[in-house]
């Protein structure tokens, strides 16, 4: 956990998702020029904003997050022509998928502009960089006339926030102002994809899916470590992860669910289930039980604020029934992975 101090204001300033006030934009692009920091909705997860060329800003989100130096961040950007003035040598592909998919939720893996500093790229000589679909993150990047890097606005290991709330609850008192826009659209990050590999990899399932990248790409290659999680998940380093113990059940009808559910349940006094069973037994344990959401979109859309509601309500232990893995199902299901510490 981050020793940052919490000594700072943090304005909440609320603004309209489709027709954003430009008083608003205009004092949340003021703080990123004196190199603060801004917290904002995209259409994935809220973002922590820097002013991407400046080194020393960018510095502060990795202390404010508490996240490792090495892991790099996403270059926010307001349009496909500002894709050269952070990447270089960009293959063919890569304007086909911008052309297709931006502004959207997907990352691209670039080598990188040398104006990028490599705080901002955790030393990298690559670059990653999307453009949002969202007018208020577009007008921010606009009205800063630079591209903003933004990871997710979470403390680092935290699952990711898809409310102005939860931006707060980890936050307050380390960042200068966070744009309140209400809820995220999509609730899962965006879909980080290699194109300096052939063929391309994707680095992190996300908003969009592989059955929609496949048209325009042909080949396309799952990094080894999302493939290595599915049999060791979990193991790798700490993620998306609530306060309570995630025990993610992917095989549920193998897995002889009935006596698990009922033995973890007699080991803790607040228990919470998301998924499709209904008449579990879960003893004297008080349940907090979560319907699973119908479709992999809406389940995206939820996941990291259902998290922070179960913790809030004092549960000690999290069981989730596993989901198909089409559509953002993989996404969803590469989140559950990191977020547990047993599957089954
Ligand atoms: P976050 O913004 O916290 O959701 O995380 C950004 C994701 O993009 C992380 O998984 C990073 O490791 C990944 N990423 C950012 N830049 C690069 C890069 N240059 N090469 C590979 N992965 C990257
Ligand atoms: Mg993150």
């Amino acid at each position: 956990m981050s020793e940052e101090p919490r000594d700072l204001h943090t304005e909440i300033v609320p603004v309209t998702p489709e027709a954003p006030e430009p008083e608003a934009i205009e004092r949340a692009a003021a703080v990123l020029r004196r190199g603060g920091l801004v917290a904002f909705p995209t259409e994935t997860v809220y973002g922590l904003g820097a002013d991407a060329l400046n080194p020393q800003a960018v510095l502060r989100i990795f202390a404010v997050k508490g996240r490792p130096a090495d892991n790099p961040l996403i270059v926010h950007v307001a349009g496909k022509e500002q894709l050269c003035e952070v990447a270089r040598a960009i293959p063919e592909p890569a304007w086909a998928l911008v052309e297709r998919f931006w502004p959207g939720p997907l990352t691209l893996v670039l080598p990188r502009h040398e104006r990028v500093p490599q705080e901002t790229t955790g030393g990298l000589e690559t670059v990653a960089v999307r453009m949002p679909d969202s007018a208020i993150a577009l007008a921010l990047i606009r009205a800063l006339g630079r591209p903003i890097a933004a990871p997710s606005a979470n403390l680092s290991g935290r699952p990711s926030p898809t409310a102005a709330e939860h931006v707060y609850e980890d936050l307050c008192g380390r960042i200068e102002l966070i744009l309140d826009g209400g809820p995220t659209r999509i609730g899962v990050e965006s879909t980080v994809l290699d194109l300096t590999t052939s063929p391309p990899t994707i680095l992190r399932p996300g908003g969009v899916s592989p059955e929609q990248l496949r048209p325009i790409l042909g080949e396309l290659r799952l990094r080894a470590e999302i493939l290595e999680a599915r049999r060791s998940p979990g193991t790798r380093y700490r993620h998306y992860r609530p306060r309570a113990e995630v025990v993610l059940i992917e095989r549920w009808e193998e897995v002889k669910h009935r006596p698990l559910v009922e033995q973890l349940a007699a080991s803790v006094h607040r228990l919470g289930y998301i998924g499709r069973e209904r008449g579990l037994s879960f003893g004297n344990a008080e349940a907090h039980v979560v319907e699973l959401p119908p479709d992999p979109q809406e389940y995206a859309r939820r996941l990291f604020a259902i998290f922070r509601e179960l913790d809030q309500r004092g549960v000690e232990v999290i069981i989730i029934e596993g989901v198909v893995e089409t559509d953002l199902g993989l996404a969803v299901m590469d989140r559950l992975r990191r977020a547990a510490s047993r599957v089954l």
